[in-house]
């Protein structure tokens, strides 16, 4: 069988590349075989305002109108909802949180993100207000594992999906690339955190950091908005809400663990005491595939030009992917430039080579 392109790896990011290159009429063909990764597990949070600075991430003006726009192309082509609209309230941890909230609510960049400031209960019964809260806008969530079986489903159908685990030295490699029954003009890994035992791009500074998530139930009800508390926490739609997540850099084991359920559970106390009396419905544990420099890594081998990466999207995977994946297709089929900031090529030097 002969395809214009060989994805390695249905996550997120192998699962959305191929569904863009297949809108543009390429042969591909998808192949992973574990239904579990770091997509499948996250909250799919997109949170334009983040950390402790409250600072726009860079680029959200092109992301997030790019992210919300292929959420609903494949919401209406598939007819199930995988992006969730729904407003965040970031309740501040102390003075210093409050008062450079406030000041970037005077910044009219951040007009378009930032609601009203507030310390009054209201809708937030049960939670700690000691130093009030501000409504972000533009947030909500992605159904990742909804989207990726979605994907799963139709790859499969247009016989673009092969369940297996690629070992490299299985992959031959000449001006085309063979594996198995399958010619294909180029490879592209989109692994994860499993970028790390790539032959060809271990040399990348991808760091791997490890979270747990727990899915909580609580008879008491919630209000229906993601609360962000320096943790978050994600009512769900069957009345059960997650908190998360852990960060762990440079773990790659794939444990639960006691620690980890206590480090939750210990800032949900503190914000909202009620809620620690939860029950655990599930306690799930991903690895997020960080860089070093915090931008993705994009772009051909520099001597194997038959193989490419498509990695690096760290945390913010459901904003950033959607985006790059257009911006990816558009150098693999036309050669156009990669933004820099992706590009692997800033990475060349004599070391990074096979
Ligand atoms: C706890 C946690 C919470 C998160 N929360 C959020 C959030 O709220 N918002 C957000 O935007 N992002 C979040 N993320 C980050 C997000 O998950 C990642 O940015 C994104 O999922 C990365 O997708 P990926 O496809 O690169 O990797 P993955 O989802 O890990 O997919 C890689 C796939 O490649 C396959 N694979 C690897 N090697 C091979 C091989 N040799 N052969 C075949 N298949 C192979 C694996 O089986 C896997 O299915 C979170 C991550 C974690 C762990």
């Amino acid at each position: 069988m002969q395809v214009d392109f060989l994805i390695i790896g249905q996550g997120l990011a192998g699962s959305l590349l191929g569904w863009t290159l297949l809108q543009r009429g390429c042969s591909v063909v998808v192949v992973d075989n574990s239904p579990i990764n770091a997509s499948s597990v996250a909250a799919g949070i997109i949170n334009p305002i983040s950390g402790m600075r409250l600072a726009k991430s860079a680029d959200v003006d092109t992301l997030l109108p790019a992210a919300t726009a292929c959420y609903d192309k494949l919401s209406g082509f598939f007819g199930e909802s995988f992006y969730v609209r729904k407003s965040m309230f970031r309740l501040f941890q102390n003075e210093s949180e409050r008062v450079q909230a406030l000041k970037r609510q005077q910044n009219p960049d951040y007009d378009a993100f930032l609601g009203e400031f507030s310390s009054a209960n209201g809708m937030l019964n049960g939670f700690n207000m000691s130093y009030g809260y501000i409504e972000q806008l533009q947030c909500g969530y992605l159904s990742t594992a909804l989207l990726l079986s979605s994907l799963k489903n139709f790859f499969i159908a247009s016989n673009a999906y092969c369940p297996a685990f690629v070992e490299y030295a299985y992959l031959n490699i000449n001006s085309a690339v063979k594996w198995q029954a399958i010619v294909a003009k180029q490879v592209v890994f989109c692994e994860g955190y499993r970028a790390i035992d790539n032959p060809w791009f271990n040399n990348l500074p991808l760091q791997p950091v490890k979270g747990e998530i727990l899915t909580l139930n609580h008879p008491a009800p919630l209000p229906d908005s993601i609360i962000n508390y320096g943790n978050w926490l994600l009512p769900q739609e069957d009345g059960n809400f997650r908190i998360g997540a852990t960060f762990d850099r440079y773990q790659t084991d794939q444990h639960i663990t006691e620690q980890g359920k206590q480090r939750l559970f210990n800032a949900l106390k503190t914000v909202h005491p009620g809620l620690a009396q939860s029950s655990v419905v599930k306690h799930e544990v991903g690895i997020r595939p960080c860089t070093a420099d915090r931008h993705p890594f994009i772009g051909r081998h520099p001597q194997h030009k038959a193989l490419a990466i498509f990695n690096g999207f760290g945390a913010k995977g459901s904003l950033q992917i959607p985006w790059y994946s257009e911006r990816f297709a558009d150098y693999l089929l036309h050669n156009r430039p990669l933004p820099f900031a992706c590009d692997i090529e800033r990475f060349q030097s004599p070391s990074f080579s096979r």
